[in-house]
């Protein structure tokens, strides 16, 4: 069988390394951390950063495709692999998913509404966007963010007065974003295959805790309408992008059912681990499949389910877990359980068909 490279060793490169060695592929990952978790699965590590040019000339030799999980792999870096082999998602899509202002601005260019936002870059710019949002709103770091880390609540407060709360964030790139008071939160796993077929999971309904995802429920609480609308704008996205490979795209539902577009990630994705346990095709296989150019599987869904995360001092909750029917427990083979690291998760069966 021919090899899939996968640039970042966390644990989403684990579950894709697991997927692709049950289709019958080799996987190299690429991973300056060693024995991480994506190595512990893997045939072979290339030890390196993401960007180190030697590292990836020894990747594209190694492999028939590449992908990655995480966002952030430098898109000078993707670009340059591409032109020895393919690479997917395509380099656009982490193009427009590394930057706030860059997704919202995507989003928005195909019809997909999101929250306001404005651009700041200093304290002046962001006295003069709270105005305009009436006191309130999320200030975020156009790049790197994850687990609502690089974000600033602000609400219902008097403008004026914020010196130095750009010095606190850094520095770098902002983008105030509007409040929104949303109903609920919900996810939607899609792929497209090589071909351009689509295939998407039903949406999650997603509740955070400290900013990290806590738990994934389907189904989720929306209107069938809502959850086909939000299928709809992610097949769009995807069609934009020319897309290969698994997307996670995260809404906001409105009381009247309508949706904001939050966030995407050019891979596969925490509320989707839920797919493991309730469908015969994971998230993980059928980013394999998509990239390895086979045919999708079916997103269908045979289960009712929650996921939900273990966090740090939550791995000690494993041995109750494991005397529990009906539930699919998941590790990622961390030796050190640190507060807000992810250590694993479970899925419990709530209903079969
Ligand atoms: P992730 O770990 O999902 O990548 P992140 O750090 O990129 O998270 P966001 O998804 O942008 O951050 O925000 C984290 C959470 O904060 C959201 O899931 C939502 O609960 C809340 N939030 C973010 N933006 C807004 C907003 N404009 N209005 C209201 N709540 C928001
Ligand atoms: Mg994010
Ligand atoms: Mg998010």
């Amino acid at each position: 069988g021919s090899t899939i490279g996968i640039i970042g060793g966390g644990q989403l490169g684990r579950m894709l390394a697991m997927a692709a060695a049950r289709l019958g592929y080799r996987t190299v990952v690429l991973e300056l951390q060693a024995d991480c978790p994506a190595a512990q699965v893997a045939n072979r590590q290339i030890t390196a950063a993401y960007d180190d040019a030697t590292a990836l000339a020894e990747l594209a030799a190694a492999s028939a495709v590449v992908t990655y999980e995480f966002e952030n792999v430098p898109v000078v870096a993707a670009t340059a692999l591409a032109t020895k082999v393919p690479v997917y998602p395509p380099a656009r899509a982490l193009e427009v998913s590394q930057d706030r202002l860059a997704e919202k601005n995507f989003l928005n260019g195909i019809g997909i509404a999101t929250a306001d936002y404005c651009p700041v870059d200093n304290d002046e710019e962001l006295t003069a966007a709270l105005k305009k949002f009436n006191g309130s709103g999320i200030l975020k770091t156009r790049r790197m963010g994850y687990d609502g880390k690089g974000q600033r609540v602000f609400r219902n407060m008097e403008t004026g007065g914020f010196a130095g709360t750009c010095e606190a964030m850094g520095n770098v790139p902002l983008i105030l974003e509007s409040f929104v008071a949303f109903e609920r939160e919900i996810s939607v796993i899609a792929a497209r295959g090589i071909d351009g077929t689509l295939a998407a999971y039903d949406p999650a309904e997603n509740v955070h805790r400290n900013g990290i995802l806590h738990t994934s429920t389907l189904p989720a609480g929306i209107k069938p309408e809502t959850a086909a609308a939000a299928q709809a704008a992610a097949a769009k996205i995807l069609t934009a992008l020319d897309y290969v490979g698994i997307i996670g795209v995260e809404f906001f539902v409105l009381a009247d059912g309508s949706l904001l577009a939050n966030e995407m990630a050019p891979r596969v994705h925490n509320s989707g681990h839920w797919t493991e346990a309730a469908c015969t095709v994971s998230q993980f296989e059928q980013h394999i499949r998509a990239v390895a150019g086979l045919p999708l599987g079916s997103p269908a869904r045979h289960s009712d389910c929650v996921m939900e995360n273990l966090i740090g001092d939550d791995i000690l909750r494993v041995p109750a877990l494991l005397a529990e029917a009906d539930l699919m427990l998941h590790l990622y083979g961390k030796a050190e359980a640190r507060p807000g690291r992810k250590m694993g998760h479970f899925t419990r069966i709530s209903r079969r068909d």
